[in-house]
């Protein structure tokens, strides 16, 4: 999809569906195209990818199900690869033809779980200004920005970041079923964005106040916090939103009479992201996810 301007500027694109569960961002994206379609660019380009992962989809898998290959971890790609290397390949390259300013690519974290932004650890590679934009950005984007911690270099945006191009990844709440509320929150957003970049007016006075109550926060660290000790049935305590103090109890594991078998506490002062899916609980089973101060 695409939406341009007669006249030149920068060039954005949205992505997504990369996981095949991730359903939000097709949406968002078919929205924010209502939008600047209406509405005539000032300048520049908008570009999008809303569903890459098109196998992963009509299965409602993550990965691409006929080579159950994470298409998020198969960056950058090879034309001559696996066939999430070629597909990789192929939308690198096609958004790189484009000569962006700037990649978001949407996403979608546990079923239970807020929007966040999240940044690429540094890519080491010279790119610091792609990454100061890509950090800059993230603070205009609304939600609570969160640092990755672990080192994943074969995703889209370090791909990205790593050939000098600014790119974050935002995690729009629940997989599998579209929230109509991430949605707006997305679309208010990506338009914020879009207005900071002088591509489209600014006319909307919440785009600017959902960007700005964020701006100001201090980056958090992503973690699964300690994870669980015991196997039995989770409790939780805390839920995602929530602020939370290192040594507060956020989740009780119990066994199948009721007899506590594990207290879960936060490692460090932060907030709660998002708790996992089922609340079967195993030794090493993430509980939770936190953004960590
Ligand atoms: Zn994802």
């Amino acid at each position: 999809m695409s939406v341009d301007s007669v006249k030149s500027g920068p060039v954005i694109w949205l992505t997504g569906c990369m996981h095949g569960d991730e359903v939000t961002g097709i949406v968002t994206i078919q929205e924010v195209f209502k939008v600047i379609r209406r509405q005539c660019l000032l300048c520049g380009a908008v570009y999008a990818f809303p569903l890459m992962n098109p196998i992963g989809f009509e299965t409602g898998s993550r990965n691409i199900t006929l080579s159950r290959e994470d298409l998020n971890r198969s960056f950058p790609g090879n034309k001559d690869g696996s066939l999430a290397e070629r597909i990789a390949d192929k939308i690198l390259a096609t958004i790189r033809q484009t000569n962006p300013t700037l990649v978001l690519d949407l996403h979608n974290d546990w079923m239970k779980s807020i929007p966040y932004t999240l940044i690429d650890p540094y890519p080491n590679s010279g790119h610091k200004q792609a990454y100061q934009t890509a950090m800059i950005i993230a603070g205009k984007s609304g939600f609570p920005v969160v640092m990755e911690t672990d080192d994943v270099t074969s995703s889209l945006s370090y791909s990205l970041l790593q050939q000098g191009i600014p790119a974050l990844t935002i995690e729009l709440g629940e997989s599998y079923v579209v929230n109509e509320n991430n949605v707006k929150r997305g679309v208010t957003s990506v338009l914020g964005i879009l207005e900071h970049f002088g591509i489209i007016e600014a006319t909307n006075g919440a785009v600017s106040s959902q960007a700005s109550n964020a701006q100001d926060q201090k980056p958090f660290r992503f973690s699964f916090g300690p994870v669980s000790s015991a196997s039995g049935i989770i409790r939780f305590l805390a839920k995602p939103g929530d602020v939370v103090k290192k040594g507060q109890a956020v989740a009780k594991i119990y066994n199948t009479f009721g007899k506590l078998q594990d207290t879960v506490r936060c490692d460090a002062d932060g907030i709660v992201l998002g708790h996992s899916d089922s609340s079967v609980a195993y030794p090493g089973a993430p509980v939770m996810s936190f953004g960590i101060v």
